[in-house]
């Protein structure tokens, strides 16, 4: 039997979330807004964990690319929003470096989890920002990985901006609601 194609396919809602909240931004609050609003769309519908990413154009604000967590439903353990956000961005920009046509930023809902905080520096985004903490993520039985206490200077040390805590509670309180809605905590081996 071939192996299948690896193809993981955003939710058919995202193009309608676009179309109504707009894809370009001027402050980093309405971008992260944006990364937010997935987030608790994903949920509302659905279709993935309570987490969103978005890639922006720093200097324009425009969206080069949304990513929304959809581990469960497309069955890849790695599909994390950051990392949906990036390999679509590639794939839109027609280059693995997303720094290579000016500067982008990634947005995250909740800060990186070990994986997606090593995509970041091989991306080559610009900027990463987060809202919720790691710690607001545990706290509701997600498992971020074995993480570097000193993350952020990790990055900051290879020209990378860290932003952390920007609209926090709006991110806090998806995940919250998510937990409390009795969502499926997906860490690997938690649900044989
Ligand atoms: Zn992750």
């Amino acid at each position: 039997m071939p192996f299948p194609v690896i193809a993981v396919e955003l939710p058919d809602w995202i193009e309608d979330y676009v179309e109504q909240h707009g894809r370009s931004f001027a402050t980093r609050h309405q971008r992260m807004a944006f990364a937010i609003g997935l987030a608790a769309e994903n949920i509302a519908r659905g279709t993935g964990g309570p987490f969103g990413a978005a890639i922006f154009e720093r200097d324009t604000g425009n969206l080069v690319a949304p990513g929304v967590n959809l581990v469960v439903p497309s069955a890849v353990a790695v599909a994390h929003a950051e990392i949906i956000a990036i390999a679509l961005a590639g794939r839109v920009r027609g280059t693995f470096d997303l720094g290579a046509d000016g500067p982008t930023e990634l947005y995250a809902s909740t800060e990186p989890c070990a994986m997606c905080f090593g995509s970041v520096p091989w991306s080559g985004v610009s900027t990463l920002v987060c809202a919720a903490r790691d710690e607001d993520a545990r706290a509701v039985g997600f498992d971020e990985g074995p993480k570097l206490d000193d993350w952020r200077s990790a990055l900051q040390s290879r020209g990378i901006e860290v932003v952390c805590d920007v609209q926090r509670d709006a991110a806090k309180s998806v995940l919250d609601r998510y937990a409390e809605g009795g969502g499926l905590i997906y860490n690997a081996g938690a649900n044989r």
